[in-house]
C-alpha cells in the first residue's frame, strides 16, 4: 500500500498497512457499530472488526494452500493463487459502509513510515486461492448490502500481484460488491483496463507531490503515481473504458512533521488532485489527510531494522488544519 495503517490484528498481526499509515484509535465490532448507526443487526460474523486503520485479523477462515515452487508459481502467475497477509472487517475506513479488506504481501516501495513492514516481501506471505477469498466475501454480501460497503484490497501493494487482484475485482463484481483498491499506483500500469472497469474507488496514496521528498519517503520515483491517477481520471471520459460507471478516487495523504508537511510540497499534491478533478470532474471525491504516528517502530525493532521516524512526533492539530485547508482552498472535499 499503499497506503495507510492497519493496526493489530486478532492473530499474526501486522502494524501498518498496505497503503501507509494511519490512525489507530481503539476498535468496535461489526454488531456495535451496525447498532450505532441504527442498522439492523445480523450475527454469524466470526472475525474482529475495526473503525480504524489496522493491521489484519490474520487469515481466519481461509485455506492456506500447500504447493510445490513450480505449481505455486504457475497459479500465481495466473492469479489463481496469492500472497496474502491477512484480511479483516473494517467500518468506516478503506471506503464506505463495512468492507472487508484484504491484505496482499508484496510492496516495491520502502516508506520510511511503513506500518507493515512485514507486508512488504511477497515471500513472506501465505498461500490462497481466489477461491478460497471469493467464497469468504460471498458470506458478507448482505453486510455490504446494507452497509452499501465492500471489498477493498490493500497490502503491501495490490498491484504488485495484478492477475490475482484482477480474479478477485472481479469475482466480486459478478457478486455485485462495491470493489477498491489502496495503492500508491507505482505500479499503476499493471492494472489492465478491465481491472479499471472492475473498480469502484481507488485509494491513491500520494506519499509527496515534490518528486525528491517522494523519493525519500518511498525510495521510489512519483512519476508512475501521477500518470496512473490521470489515467483513472481519463478512463470515465466518453470512450473510455470505465465511461459508463467511472471509477471515484479517493486521494490519501500522510503528513508527517518534517518530511511530507511543507506548505509548497502539500500544494502539489492539492493541485494535482484538482487537476484530476479538471480531466474529469468528480473523479476526487474525497482527500483523506493521514496523521503519522511511530506506532510500527516496535515492529520494525522486531525485524531487526532501523525505524528512522521513531523520534517524529505526530501533527499537531493546528498543522492537520492547515493541511486540510490547503486541499479545501482547492475545492476538494477533505477530511
Ligand atoms: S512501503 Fe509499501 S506497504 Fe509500506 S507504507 Fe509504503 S506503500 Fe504501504
Amino acid at each position: 500500500m499503499s497506503s495507510t495503517n492497519p493496526v493489530v490484528g486478532a492473530t499474526n498481526p501486522p502494524l501498518g498497512g498496505g497503503a501507509g499509515l494511519g490512525i489507530s484509535d481503539g476498535r468496535a465490532s461489526f454488531l456495535e457499530v451496525r447498532a450505532r448507526h441504527g442498522e439492523p443487526v445480523s450475527d454469524g460474523l466470526d472475525v474482529p472488526t475495526a473503525t480504524t486503520r489496522r493491521t489484519g485479523a490474520g487469515l481466519a477462515g481461509l485455506e492456506v494452500t500447500e504447493l510445490d515452487r513450480s505449481e505455486k508459481l504457475a497459479m500465481m502467475r495466473s492469479g489463481e493463487l496469492g500472497s496474502v497477509h491477512s484480511w479483516e472487517l473494517v467500518t468506516a475506513v478503506d471506503g464506505p459502509g463495512t468492507r472487508m479488506t484484504v491484505f496482499l504481501n508484496g510492496c516495491p516501495l520502502r516508506c520510511l513510515y511503513c506500518h507493515n513492514p512485514d507486508t512488504l516481501e511477497m515471500k513472506d506471505g501465505e498461500p490462497v486461492t481466489a477461491e478460497a477469498l471469493l467464497a469468504r466475501i460471498k458470506r458478507y454480501v448482505p453486510a455490504f448490502t446494507a452497509t452499501q460497503g465492500g471489498l477493498t484490497i490493500s497490502g503491501g501493494e495490490v498491484l504488485q500481484q495484478p492477475a490475482f487482484a484482477a480474479r478477485l475485482l472481479r469475482g466480486a463484481k459478478e457478486m455485485g460488491v462495491h470493489t477498491a483498491i489502496d495503492t500508491s499506483g507505482f505500479l499503476g500500469a499493471a492494472m489492465t483496463d478491465e481491472m479499471i472497469a472492475d473498480t469502484d474507488l481507488v485509494l491513491l496514496d500520494i506519499k509527496s507531490g515534490d518528486p525528491d521528498t517522494y523519493l525519500k519517503v518511498t525510495k521510489r520515483q512519483l512519476q508512475p503515481t501521477l500518470d496512473f491517477g490521470r489515467r483513472l481520471a481519463r478512463s470515465g471520459l466518453p470512450g473510455g473504458v470505465d465511461h459508463d460507471d467511472p471509477v471515484e478516487v479517493w486521494v490519501r495523504f500522510v503528513l508527517v512533521p518534517g518530511l511530507t508537511d511543507d506548505v509548497e510540497n502539500v500544494d502539489i499534491v492539492a493541485r494535482y488532485a484538482a487537476e484530476l478533478n479538471e480531466i474529469r470532474p468528480g473523479t476526487v471525491t474525497r482527500v483523506e489527510v493521514l496523521a503519522f504516528h511511530n506506532m510500527g517502530v516496535d515492529k520494525w525493532e522486531t525485524l531487526g531494522r532501523e525505524y528512522e521516524l521513531k523520534d517524529t512526533p505526530p501533527p499537531t492539530p493546528e498543522l492537520l488544519e492547515r493541511v486540510r485547508e490547503q486541499f479545501r482552498s482547492r475545492g476538494l472535499t477533505t477530511y
